[in-house]
């Protein structure tokens, strides 16, 4: 199993891929501008197709290409509770990048937090982490000791809660009750910016410490 990493238009966001090259299968982790043409020669030259497109949460700028990635028969899992921003992204037209369109995508597979996915054959855990979207989770790796965890928390940083269904509060409870109690060795793969661990941010965060 390998994870590759792409930092993607138009405002720096990371989309993950997730390879198993012996199942001839990978999984796409959030859909950033370019992320289809960022992927598609790696997929061909290990001989993988995509199995589904999992989205952190349902901000445009993690989904401006989940219509795009759909199209060939990808299966699009996502939050309920951020469904409708990825059905209807006008809803946060007015956060948007003057002269972005961002395309409507069908969510195929919706998600409610606490369940576990196999994706590629592994156990993944799905953990609700709202505070930046009310939607918002994270993916956890356990096989791989990571998590794709959106733009909940960032190394040194957390994500914004001045959007749409936002809110601190919310999000320092996720951070503490779902982040925070993952195995401190964690790898955190965040939706800006580099990884961090579990246990590097518990000691560190300025914003939400132990
Ligand atoms: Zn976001």
């Amino acid at each position: 199993m390998e994870l590759r990493y792409f930092e993607l238009p138009p405002i720096g966001t990371n989309a993950y891929l997730l390879i198993a090259p012996e199942r001839g299968e990978a999984a796409l982790f959030d859909a950033p501008l370019e992320v289809t043409t960022s992927i598609a020669p790696i997929l061909e030259k290990r001989g993988c197709r995509l199995t589904g497109l999992y989205l952190t949460h349902g901000h445009w700028d993690h989904t401006l290409e989940a219509a795009e990635v759909r199209r060939g028969e990808v299966p699009v899992y996502c939050h309920v509770a951020d469904r409708g921003l990825v059905e209807d992204p006008s809803q946060m037209a007015d956060f948007l990048l003057p002269g972005l369109g961002v395309e409507p995508a069908q969510v195929d597979v919706e998600l409610q937090g606490g369940e576990v996915l196999e994706i590629l054959g592994e156990a993944v855990e799905v953990r609700f982490v709202p505070g930046h979207s009310p939607g918002s989770v994270l993916f956890y790796l356990r096989d791989q000791g990571a998590a794709i965890s959106g733009d909940t928390i960032f190394r040194g940083g957390v994500g914004r809660t001045d959007l749409p269904g936002g809110g601190f509060e919310i999000l320092e409870g996720s951070i503490r009750q779902r982040i925070y109690t993952l195995p401190q060795d964690t790898i955190l793969y965040p939706g800006h910016g580099p990884s961090t661990t579990v246990e590097q941010e518990r000691r560190s965060n300025p914003f939400v410490h132990d």
